[in-house]
């Protein structure tokens, strides 16, 4: 400290008070990862949770050793840790961050690990920190699905598919068949018209809920496309499943029943479709498959409404 007048041991029993008022958790390890000290935090961590490396780890105890037996119960990034701490351990490197999710039974909390070095009496330690960054990784989570996610459908939006099929192009080698779907609802001009706007968001609403349900396979991705016309993609689905998926959409709407009178396709609610089945894709071709998807849905709307047309590319 600045202040001459203040003993070295007053001191000691402040740097002391002023750790273990942190709200960050610390421990110091020896080389080995033999604990040596712990903060308060660290200490009231471990107590109020359980799962995360240092939750099981305390004085007299080896972090290595806890990290390790957070790894064989789930804690996927224990391991990582441990390569950060011996890095630093090592003089490999000088100072290292990590972050990692460590969430509570009843939240969802995330922590940044910064590892540093030093020495006292020429006695090298590694100092570890937890940072608590829950708040900031929450915003980003947030900010993150407010520019994928349409407001109104929750389902993602034109920018997430985009990114999602361009994503799909460095795959190619390990996709076999990749069918694109664009649906269009049949008629909704006149819905607004006769029912109001609210009643027409009402209606995107349950048909994208519909969507989701009908496509909620790890296998396909779907989107609102843009005003009332979804887009779904299935990847490693044979054309005969791709479609299938689709027919039992289109039977789950009818079965839903959403009133339109008026409709020249019936009473209730309906979409045309356009699907395109590649079983052979190269990254050219999929920005042509867009085209092809919506040449089908064209040929859907002039045969009548309510109905779906599928094609396979390459054709044979
Ligand atoms: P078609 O069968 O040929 O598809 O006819 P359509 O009336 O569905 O097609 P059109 O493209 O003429 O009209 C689409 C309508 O969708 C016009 C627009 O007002 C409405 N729409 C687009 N986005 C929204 C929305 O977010 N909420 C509501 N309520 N209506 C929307
Ligand atoms: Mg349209
Ligand atoms: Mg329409």
């Amino acid at each position: 400290m600045n202040n001459p007048s203040v003993s070295p041991e007053a001191e000691a029993k402040f740097l002391r008070a002023t750790i273990h008022s942190l709200n960050s958790s610390i421990s110091v390890t020896t080389l080995a990862g033999d604990i040596v000290f712990v903060n308060s935090a660290w200490q009231a961590f471990g107590e109020q949770n359980a799962g995360c490396a240092s939750t099981i780890a305390g004085v007299g105890m080896n972090y290595f050793e806890s990290c390790e037996k957070a790894a064989k119960g789930g804690d996927a990034h224990a391991r990582r840790a441990v390569r950060a701490i011996k890095l630093v351990a090592t003089g490999a490197s000088k100072l290292e961050y990590l972050e990692y999710p460590c969430h509570s039974p009843t939240k969802k909390r995330w922590f940044t690990m910064r590892v540093t070095r030093f020495e006292v009496d020429g006695a090298p330690y590694v100092s570890i920190m937890h940072i608590d960054v829950t708040t900031r990784k929450l915003a980003e989570i947030r900010t993150r699905e407010l520019a994928v996610k349409d407001p109104l459908t929750d389902l993602f939006n034109r920018r997430a598919f985009d990114e999602e099929l361009q994503s799909l192009l460095h795959k190619a080698d390990e996709i076999d068949c990749l069918t694109l779907a664009l649906i269009d609802i049949d008629h909704f001009k006149q819905v607004n018209d006769s029912y109001g706007h609210s009643y027409g968001d009402e209606c995107l609403q349950k048909v994208a809920a519909i969507l989701k349900e009908a496509f909620s396979a790890e296998s396909c991705f779907v989107a609102r496309y843009g005003g009332e016309e979804f887009a779904v993609i299935m990847v490693g689905l044979s054309p005969r499943e791709a479609v299938g998926l689709m027919e039992a959409f289109v039977a789950k709407l009818a079965g839903a029943g959403i009133e339109h009178k008026g409709a020249k396709t019936g009473d209730v609610l309906t979409v045309s479709a356009g699907l395109v089945t590649t079983v052979d894709y190269e990254q050219l071709a999929l920005d042509r498959l867009m085209d092809i998807a919506d040449e089908k849905l064209y040929e859907a709307k002039d045969g009548g409404r309510n109905q779906l047309r599928h094609t396979i590319m390459p054709s044979s």
